[in-house]
């Protein structure tokens, strides 16, 4: 992400901001290497501690969680962050096996205790059953080095096996293991994360089912208003199933193209990106929403979003959204793969753009090439498909013509 990075760095820089609400939290202050965080901001420039950032209820949990959470996929320098992060309010970690950044999680938490009562602690793993997830547990706090989590989740519900992992949310083997992992102690909810494109069906089972506390979704404002999608949220939280959003500013890279077109962003002293977490949370459905953040500037622009959050009515967000659309966003927001469908074509069209973004923007180059070499032939061969249907059928309207080209081109 570091193109992205620089230009929101940029345009943070320029703008200049603190996090409102800066005041001493005694909680906070104990965060900083065992040195008091006072001393710490004279020796390292971090900023005063701030007050917790407003908290949603998390459904029937009924624990009350900040708005917004750091995501800490593949992040470098993670104690640094998690200290800023704190020290803005943020007071909710997710991580996963996956991510590689638990043991730095895990020094961080040995290293101020008294962080542990004030935090929700998230990971996640890869089981190849449910039942399995109880053992995986033992093997997560191990890497965290701490005797409980507040949340597990079966990662990426359906991408392995979608027939089957479908089922899952109401199953009896997820029940008993869920069950089970809560009895124990050692993780006091369980869940699953989904970014798969059926996922409104993956929601609809946890419903059916009963027994899962919390659900982390690839999300965006816009998707979540459509029929099958809003459907399965509007159950979900009628079931008091917890729900978070993830990934939902991922494609949006022209700021600039996006500020250019809303001036009253500027009025308002808000970033394009600002912007777009209001309309995520303007949606009440959601407690929470989960965001890569790899550098103190986007914690910063993040945190201040949290503080400043006044609900979106809907003529703005509409404007938001065709302002994102117009200025080209560069990845699939992920729904149900009409793109395909309408392309007639087996190639995976959203993939395809996704690992583009990965590639281009996000600064994964190794990454994405390694997931298009993993992606079927079938997958990959967009030859023939109908571009411009597959356009006109995205909600997000990407130019399939000029991306899939350079996808091939740098990808394969
Ligand atoms: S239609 Fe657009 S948002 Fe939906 S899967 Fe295809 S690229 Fe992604």
């Amino acid at each position: 992400m570091r193109d992205h990075d620089a230009e929101r760095a940029g345009r943070v820089d320029r703008r200049g901001f603190l996090g409102a609400g800066v005041g001493a939290v005694a909680a906070a202050g104990v965060l900083a290497e065992g040195r008091p965080v006072a001393a710490r901001q004279q020796a390292g420039g971090e900023p005063a501690a701030s007050a917790p950032l407003a908290k949603r209820k998390l459904g029937k949990t009924g624990v009350e969680v900040t708005m917004l959470n750091i995501g800490t996929w593949r992040s470098s320098g993670v104690e640094r962050l998690l200290r800023f992060a704190w020290a803005n309010g943020v007071r909710y970690i997710d991580t996963a096996k996956s991510y590689g950044t638990e043991p730095a999680i895990g020094r961080w938490l040995q290293a101020v205790p008294e962080a542990r009562k004030e935090l929700f602690l998230v990971t996640k793993d890869h089981p190849r059953s449910p039942r399995e997830l109880v053992a995986q547990l033992d093997q997560r706090l191990a890497a965290l080095k701490t005797d409980y989590v507040d949340l597990i989740f079966i990662h990426a519900m359906g991408d392995h096996d979608f027939a089957t992992e479908v089922r899952w949310p109401a199953s009896a083997e997820f029940k008993a293991a869920a069950e089970a992992i809560r009895k124990s102690g050692k993780a006091r909810f369980v869940g699953f994360s989904t970014h798969h494109p059926q996922r409104p069906e993956i929601l609809q089972a946890a419903v059916k089912g009963g027994f899962v506390d919390v659900i982390m979704l690839q999300n965006n404002p816009w998707i979540a208003q459509e029929d099958a999608m809003n459907r399965a949220l509007d159950a979900c939280h009628k079931a008091g199933i917890g729900l978070i959003s993830m990934k939902q500013v991922a494609g949006n890279m022209k700021l600039d193209e996006i500020a250019r077109r809303l001036p009253e962003l500027k009025e308002k002293n808000l970033t394009p990106y600002q912007a777009l977490l209001h309309a995520i949370w303007t949606d009440e459905r959601f407690s929470s929403v989960c965001v890569s953040m790899r550098n103190t500037d986007q914690i910063r622009e993040n945190a201040d979003a949290a503080r400043r959050f006044q609900p979106m009515p809907k003529s703005a967000m509409l404007r938001l959204r065709d302002a994102c659309i117009a200025a080209g966003p560069t990845m699939c927001a992920s729904c149900d793969g009409r793109c395909s469908r309408a392309a007639g074509t087996d190639a995976e069209l959203g993939n395809l753009t996704r690992l583009l973004t990965y590639h281009e923007h996000h600064g994964y180059r190794a990454e994405a090439r390694r997931l298009y070499g993993e992606m079927a032939g079938s997958a990959r061969d967009w030859k023939g498909a109908d571009l411009e249907a597959a356009r006109a059928a995205c909600p997000n309207k990407l130019d399939f013509a000029s991306l899939l080209p350079r996808a091939d081109e740098l990808l394969g």
